[in-house]
C-alpha cells in the first residue's frame, strides 16, 4: 500500500486554517488531523485530546527529551508540538496526515521528511486578517496585537513552502487545497509501484 501524504499547513493566526480544514475534512475522507500538544491554556470550548493535548511545561519537556515529538516550537510564550507516533502510524496505513503548525515547526518537518507537501494559507490582506482575528472574539486586545505582529514575521516565510492558498472566498480556498492534494497523489515519484504493475505482464 502506498504511504499517505504528509501535509504541512501553516498560516498566520486568524488566517483561516481552522475554518478551511473543517471544510476540507468534511469533503476528504482519507485525511487524518494530527492533534498537537501545547502548554497554552484551553480556550472556552476546547477539550483535552480534541483540539490539543494540554500539557504543563514539565510534561512537554519530558516528551521532547524522550523523542516523542516529531517537531516542536515556542510560539507567543508557549510550546506547541506534534506527537510523532500517530503521524507515522497513519502514514503507514496509507492515510494522508495534516499537520497544522507554525513556520518554525514547518521548517523542521521539511528537513526531516522532505517528501512532505507544505502549504501556506494567506489572507487577502493584513486589514482582512485583523478584522477576522477581532471578529473571532477569542483573544484579548494585547494578544491580538501580538498575533498581528507575529503574522508580519511569519508571512515572508510563505516563500519556503511548496504551495500558497489565498483565503479570500472559503469555497475557493478549500477547492484549491483539494486540487493540491490530488495533484500530489498523481506525481510520478509517488506512483512507481503502480507503474511497475502496469508493465508486469507486458
Ligand atoms: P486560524 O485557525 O488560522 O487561526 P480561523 O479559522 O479561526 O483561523 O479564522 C479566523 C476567523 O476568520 C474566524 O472567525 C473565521 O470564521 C473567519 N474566516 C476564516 N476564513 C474566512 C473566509 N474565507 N471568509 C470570511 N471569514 C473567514
Ligand atoms: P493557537 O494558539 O492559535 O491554537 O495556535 C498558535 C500557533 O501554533 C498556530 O500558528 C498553530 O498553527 C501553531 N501550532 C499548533 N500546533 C502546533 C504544533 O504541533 N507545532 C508547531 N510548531 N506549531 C503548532
Amino acid at each position: 500500500m502506498a504511504k499517505g501524504l504528509l501535509l504541512v499547513i501553516s498560516a498566520p493566526s486568524g488566517g483561516g486554517k481552522g475554518t478551511i480544514l473543517k471544510e476540507l475534512f468534511a469533503q476528504e475522507e482519507n485525511l487524518r488531523l494530527s492533534v498537537s500538544a501545547t502548554t497554552r491554556q484551553p480556550r472556552p470550548g476546547e477539550e483535552n485530546g480534541k483540539q490539543y493535548f494540554f500539557l504543563s511545561r514539565e510534561e512537554f519537556e519530558t516528551k521532547i527529551q524522550t523523542g516523542q515529538m516529531l517537531e516542536y516550537a515556542e510560539y507567543v510564550g508557549n510550546y506547541y508540538g506534534t506527537p510523532r507516533e500517530p503521524v507515522e502510524r497513519w502514514m503507514d496505513q496509507g492515510r494522508d496526515v495534516v499537520l497544522e503548525i507554525e513556520v518554525k515547526g514547518g521548517a523542521q518537518v521539511k528537513k526531516l521528511m522532505p517528501e512532505c507537501v507544505s502549504i501556506f494559507i494567506l489572507p487577502p490582506s493584513m486589514q482582512v486578517l485583523e478584522k477576522r482575528l477581532r471578529g473571532r472574539g477569542t483573544e484579548e486586545e494585547a494578544t491580538i496585537q501580538q498575533r498581528l505582529a507575529k503574522a508580519r514575521e511569519e508571512i515572508p516565510h510563505a516563500k519556503e513552502y511548496d504551495y500558497v492558498v489565498f483565503n479570500d472566498r472559503l469555497e475557493d480556498a478549500v477547492s484549491d487545497l483539494r486540487a493540491i492534494i490530488h495533484g500530489e497523489k498523481l506525481k510520478f515519484s509517488r506512483n512507481t509501484d503502480s507503474i511497475e504493475r502496469v508493465l508486469e505482464h507486458a
